[in-house]
């Protein structure tokens, strides 16, 4: 799901949501098009 690359850099390569490919494309764009609770994420704020 990440990749590093160099010395201490990883990158998203694939959507955790979605599985899709984001070697080729905007991951920051891509990962918004999702909500926080997609990623079973709480809403900011809220601590479950
Ligand atoms: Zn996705």
């Amino acid at each position: 799901m990440i990749e590093r690359f160099g010395h201490d850099k990883i990158r998203l390569v694939e959507c955790p949501v979605c599985g899709i490919d984001l070697r080729n494309k905007r991951v920051s764009h891509h990962v918004a098009s999702h909500r926080p609770s997609e990623f079973g994420l709480s809403p900011q704020g809220v601590i479950q």
